[in-house]
């Protein structure tokens, strides 16, 4: 699944071949129409697909940001309003001057979404799994879980954010994984980088947070972070259907320390694997605590 890298990559190649264009002409896929005729959400959330192409045609990009692992498009028509997009699972864009020029077939197969741009090229969105979400708002606020993420990783206050979440009564007899990956703690940590931090910082992923000292919450904190930052760099992770705009992946899983290992690199113990807020949670039994 993207997490904050992933979603940083996509919406860093968006942004120079999008904003400032026209949204002349919307497709949404017939597997989303008849999903949609048949009562499902499938992508298109909350809003029947002819109304989502109304919305969207002859809308202006004016900017493109991420939020966590959302994708905001700031658009305008009379007024600006937002287009939300989550990748889900498997949710991948592209931006080609044909379908026929996406990379791979598996994600040619499963675009759902094009934008034809003002330029004449597509922005496509492909899915293969269908768990990746589209919302058309007028404000962050109709869609409340926005308005409940934690800060920024990077932003100040986001560790004190994080601190403050551990050390109270609601959270701080939890184990520090299922913590460190709900996104009203920490913004855009997900399996892979949550394994990797706490590897890093030695820490058990079944610890209970008041288990841990404050100077080992703050490691970690930071671990995180810098490890966040390390996988923007290098382009995200390329964990099964993660591609940038280009058709690309990136290179971070070739640093991996833990996320998918069946030895510790550290000690040569065999890993052990642990189901933690119902995902799998890898780690070294002798390295971490
Ligand atoms: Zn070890």
């Amino acid at each position: 699944m993207p997490e904050l890298p992933e979603v940083e990559g996509v919406v860093r190649q968006i942004r120079p071949v999008s904003i400032g264009k026209k949204i002349e002409a919307v497709t949404v896929s017939d597997i989303i129409r008849l999903s949609k005729a048949n009562g499902k959400e499938a992508i298109i959330k909350r809003m029947e697909a002819d109304r989502f192409v109304d919305s969207l045609t002859g809308a202006q990009i004016v900017r493109v940001e991420r939020r966590s692992k959302y994708i905001y498009f700031t658009l305008r028509k009379d007024h600006e309003f937002l287009l939300v997009n989550h990748l889900g699972m498997s949710g991948a864009w592209f931006y080609v001057d044909q379908l026929q020029s996406i990379p791979e077939d598996k994600f040619r197969r499963h675009v759902h979404v094009i934008l034809t741009l003002s330029d004449g090229n597509l922005l496509a969105f492909s899915d293969i799994r269908r768990f990746g979400e589209m919302r058309v708002l007028q404000e962050e606020a109709e869609f409340p879980p926005l308005l409940l993420m934690a800060p920024e990783p990077f932003e100040p206050g986001a560790r004190e954010h994080f601190l403050a979440m551990a050390e109270s009564a609601k959270y701080q007899n939890k184990a520090i994984k299922e913590l460190i990956m709900d996104g009203q703690i920490i913004s855009g940590c997900g399996n892979i980088y949550a394994t990797e931090a706490l590897f890093k910082t030695k820490i058990h992923p079944k610890r209970a947070a008041r288990r841990i000292s404050r100077r080992r919450k703050v490691e970690l904190f930071e671990s995180i972070v810098a490890i966040l930052l390390e996988s923007i760099e290098a382009g995200g992770s390329t964990i099964s259907d993660y591609r940038n705009i280009n058709g690309e992946s990136g290179t971070m899983q070739d640093r991996f320390g833990m996320y998918g290992k069946k030895q510790c690199m550290v000690c040569g113990t065999m890993t052990k694997t642990l189901k933690i807020g119902g995902r799998a949670s890898v780690y070294c039994p002798t390295c971490q605590k």
